[in-house]
This record gives structure tokens, C-alpha cells and sequence, in this order.
């Protein structure tokens, strides 16, 4: 168990050091921005469709501690390819996880490296932002998220 904790760890000080799909993305066809305030976590989530309703590109900026950067650059890799509905669903079980309210899906692969902000409640809304950014742009294609 401590070895995959020391995983999933060096995950996340990895995707905070290089985050994947780091930048702007233009045009996109959604955008939204995340705040939150209570740690200053910043993002700027961009998406595009396909025609066939899934998430050709996701892309993301901003600064932020190391879990909401790696919670960002993870759920950027996980998200392409969803469609609407997809992506709900992996909201959902993504959000039960990280607030405890569901215990680590071993289907979310990579994100369950996320699960150990749980013992940390200040985290649960750094590692959530993102997911909420994410909401936000797949749902009303503009706006903004905040944590509080
Ligand atoms: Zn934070």
C-alpha cells in the first residue's frame, strides 16, 4: 500500500512539474475559468467537439498548488474522446471520490491518484476545481467555477 501511495504521489509532483495539455486553445468552442480563492488555484479550461459530440481537444492554463495543477493535467488526459454524458459520468464518480463519498474506482486508472486529498479537506477543493471548470464549459459552454 505505501509503495502505490509513493505512486501515485510521484504522479502528481510529475503532472504538476510538466501538466499535459498545458495552454491556451484557440478557437475553442468552450471555455471557462475556475477559481479558488480559499488556496488561489486559477484555471482557464478551453474544449472543442467533434462532430460527433466528443471532446476533440481539452486544454488548460493557470497556476495553482501542485493538486490542482495535476488534477487539471489528469483530467485533461482523461476527458478527450467523452462525449456529454460521458464526461457527467465521470464527473460524478470523480466528485464521489474525492469528497469520500465512493471509494477509489480502480476503472478511473491515473486518477486515483487524486483519492489522497480525501484525508486532507482543504485539498478536496484544489483537486476538485478543475472538474467543476470542466462542468462549467461542457454544460454552459462559458463561465466561471468557483470552490467557494
Ligand atoms: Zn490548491
Amino acid at each position: 500500500m505505501d509503495a502505490l501511495r509513493e505512486l501515485y504521489q510521484q504522479l502528481i509532483v510529475e503532472h504538476h512539474r510538466h501538466p499535459r495539455n498545458f495552454g491556451k486553445l484557440v478557437p475553442a468552442d468552450a471555455e471557462a475559468e475556475g477559481r479558488n480563492p480559499l488556496c488561489g488555484d486559477h484555471l482557464h479550461l478551453y474544449l472543442r467537439w467533434d462532430e460527433q459530440g466528443r471532446i476533440a481537444d481539452v486544454r488548460f492554463e493557470g497556476e495553482g498548488c501542485a493538486i490542482s495543477v495535476a488534477s487539471a493535467s489528469l483530467m485533461t488526459e482523461a476527458l478527450r474522446g467523452k462525449t456529454k454524458e460521458e464526461f457527467e459520468d465521470l464527473f460524478e464518480k470523480v466528485h464521489a471520490m474525492l469528497t469520500g463519498k465512493a471509494e477509489p474506482d480502480p476503472e478511473l486508472g491515473k486518477l486515483v491518484a487524486l483519492a489522497g486529498v480525501r484525508a486532507f479537506p482543504v485539498r478536496v477543493k484544489c483537486a476538485t476545481l478543475a472538474w467543476h471548470t470542466a462542468k462549467k464549459a461542457v454544460e454552459e459552454g462559458k463561465g466561471i467555477a468557483t470552490t467557494e
